[in-house]
This record gives C-alpha cells, sequence and structure tokens, in this order.
C-alpha cells in the first residue's frame, strides 16, 4: 500500500516536473520575443540609430521605394500630397538626331570673327515707326555693304564652320565674316536672298516656325525656306513664338526650343544647329536646354565680335542699322573688330 502509494506520488512528482519544465520553456521562447521588441523600442527613442530600427523587422524597400520618388517629384519630396499626382520628369524626350559636336578639342580659342546681324531687307513703307525703319536695310545699301565685304577680302561662312573651326582647329578663310538674318521676314527671300546669291555669299537665316506654320504675309512660307537651304543657305531657329527666354521654366523652354528645332529639322531633313535669342534674351538655364537639344551655339545681340570656345552660347553680333548707308558701315563694321 505504502509502496504503491509511493509509486503513484513519484509519478505524480514526475508530471510535475514535466509540466513545470515545458511551462519554463514556453515562458523562455516567449521570453525571446519580448526581448527583441524590447531592443526595438529602446532604439525607436533613440535618434542616433535609425538604420537599425527599421532594418531587421520593418518594410526595408520602403525606404528603397521613396528615394526615387522623392528624387523625381518635387510635390513628393515636399511631402504636401500623399495622392500619386504624375510630376513631369526634368528630362528630354529622345530626338532622332542625337547632336553628335565632336567633342571639342580643349584649345581655349577666342578669336575676332564679325557676324553680322539683319532683320529687314527693304523699304519700309511709309507708315512705318522708328524702329521698323531701324530694322530695315534697303536693297542698294545691303548690296553695297556685300560689295564693301568683298573689296575688303572678306569671305562668308556659315556658323557651322565657325563652331567648328572654334571647338576643333578646322581651318576658315584668312578673313571669314558671318551673315545671320533674324525673324524670317519674306524680304529676306525677296531681296537679300537674290543679292546674296548673286556675290556667291552664304547667309544664316533664323526662323519663328509659328510664323511659318500660320503663313503669315509678311514672313516667309516653309516652301521659301525650304528653297533657301536647298540652295545652299544656313538655317536656325528663333524660338516657336518669339517669347523672351529669359526667366522661364524648363519645360517652357524646351517647347520653345526643340519644337522650333524639329518643326525646321521636318522640312529640311537636316538638324538644326544654331538659336537666335528673341530679343537677345537668355540666361543659363535657356543655354542649358539649348544644349541639352543639341544645339551648337546661339547668337545674342551683344555688341562685338570676339568669339570663344568657352561661350559658343554667348556669339556677339554686329548690328547693321536700317540708317548705315556702305561709309557708316564701313565706320561701325570697323569699330566692333577693333573693340571685340
Ligand atoms: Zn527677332
Amino acid at each position: 500500500m505504502v509502496q504503491s502509494s509511493g509509486r503513484r506520488s513519484l509519478i505524480l512528482a514526475l508530471l510535475l516536473a514535466l509540466l513545470v519544465a515545458g511551462t519554463a520553456l514556453l515562458v523562455s521562447a516567449q521570453g525571446e520575443g519580448t526581448e527583441h521588441t524590447g531592443e526595438s523600442e529602446k532604439l525607436a527613442q533613440d535618434p542616433g540609430d535609425w538604420p537599425r530600427v527599421s532594418a531587421p523587422g520593418a518594410p526595408v524597400r520602403r525606404l528603397g521605394l521613396q528615394q526615387p520618388d522623392a528624387l523625381a517629384s518635387p510635390a513628393a519630396a515636399g511631402g504636401s500630397s500623399g495622392d500619386s499626382v504624375p510630376t513631369p520628369v526634368r528630362r528630354l524626350p529622345p530626338t532622332p538626331t542625337p547632336a553628335p559636336l565632336p567633342t571639342p578639342d580643349g584649345t581655349p580659342r577666342r578669336e575676332v570673327i564679325p557676324i553680322l546681324m539683319y532683320h529687314h531687307v527693304g523699304v519700309p513703307g511709309p507708315g512705318a515707326d522708328a524702329i521698323r525703319r531701324d530694322l530695315s536695310v534697303s536693297p542698294e545699301d545691303f548690296e553695297a555693304q556685300l560689295r564693301y565685304l568683298i573689296e575688303h577680302g572678306y569671305e562668308p561662312i556659315t556658323l557651322n564652320s565657325l563652331i567648328m573651326h572654334l571647338q576643333l582647329g578646322r581651318a576658315l578663310p584668312a578673313k571669314p565674316v558671318v551673315l545671320t538674318f533674324d525673324d524670317g521676314f519674306k524680304d529676306q527671300y525677296s531681296n537679300a536672298y537674290p543679292l546674296l546669291k548673286k556675290y556667291g555669299f552664304v547667309g544664316t537665316f533664323f526662323i519663328i516656325t509659328l510664323f511659318a506654320d500660320e503663313e503669315r504675309p509678311e514672313y516667309m512660307s516653309w516652301s521659301e525656306i525650304e528653297f533657301l537651304h536647298s540652295n545652299g543657305m544656313e538655317i536656325g531657329s528663333h524660338s516657336y513664338t518669339h517669347p523672351s527666354m529669359s526667366g522661364k521654366s524648363y519645360e517652357y523652354i524646351v517647347w520653345q526650343v526643340l519644337g522650333s528645332r524639329e518643326a525646321i529639322e521636318a522640312r529640311i531633313g537636316e538638324p538644326v544647329r544654331f538659336f537666335s535669342y528673341p530679343s537677345g534674351q537668355y540666361d543659363e538655364l535657356t543655354m542649358d536646354v539649348l544644349r541639352s537639344a543639341g544645339y551648337w551655339g546661339a547668337v545674342t545681340v551683344e555688341a562685338g565680335s570676339l568669339q570663344t570656345a568657352e561661350a559658343p552660347f554667348e556669339l556677339r553680333r554686329i548690328r547693321v542699322r536700317g540708317r548705315y548707308d556702305v561709309r557708316e558701315f564701313d565706320h561701325w563694321f570697323n569699330y566692333w573688330l577693333a573693340h571685340p
């Protein structure tokens, strides 16, 4: 009896021991879990140790996903909105002609090369205001100026040749000169072009493409622009609508310089490399966009004749005013050669 009751209590004791051991194991296992949480809470309060907090348990990928969004979208970076409003990414669309300006050879060339600036070549009507008269060179004066250049040994070149010279050292005539025509006025086609052809001159014509699209009577049509190009003239962009290009947004500048470039390229079948700033107004962003849009250079209205390899987007020009007879042309032409 005693023996059997003793055996029973031994079994009971064993069962009890097993139970205690099992509970201890269970408690120990739970303890590990809570211990980790406890550490997380402790670290969460420590601002010096953020990365370790999110690393083990938390969604690690959240950081990785947020970063690109924040970079691409200024709105997301500001955290003002949780909505996924698509924000335009500041990147140019791919273009069929990827702008391979041969890598400049690094020589810091600075040379006096006159670039003449013309607008109208024609006689303004009787009601023309002072600005229009100032922008208008008569065909007679224009021809006298071409003859002057020939007599003084000047040889006309394109802006393409000028840039190839500045950046790569390609040879130029001894006395090069560039003739540029802004705005794409119809009288450039009817008056300037025949005289350029007569004397074997090349000219660079800067087109406002909206005005050609709209077939405005005072401006050259696309077929006239194509005609100039197929007869050896250089065609550049003078923007889409002729706005000031200073202080404008990236998207706005892209629209003006890329849209006009593609419109001209679609007609002439050749890359457009040069831009003329409307009213001579531009800023750093304008130059950045032009560069990334595949342009090689741009002409300003800054008076002078010093062209440099470091500043192909700030080429200087000599304005030819409507009142210039050949004597005054001679004076100012040489003035700006002496004060480049
Ligand atoms: Zn203009």
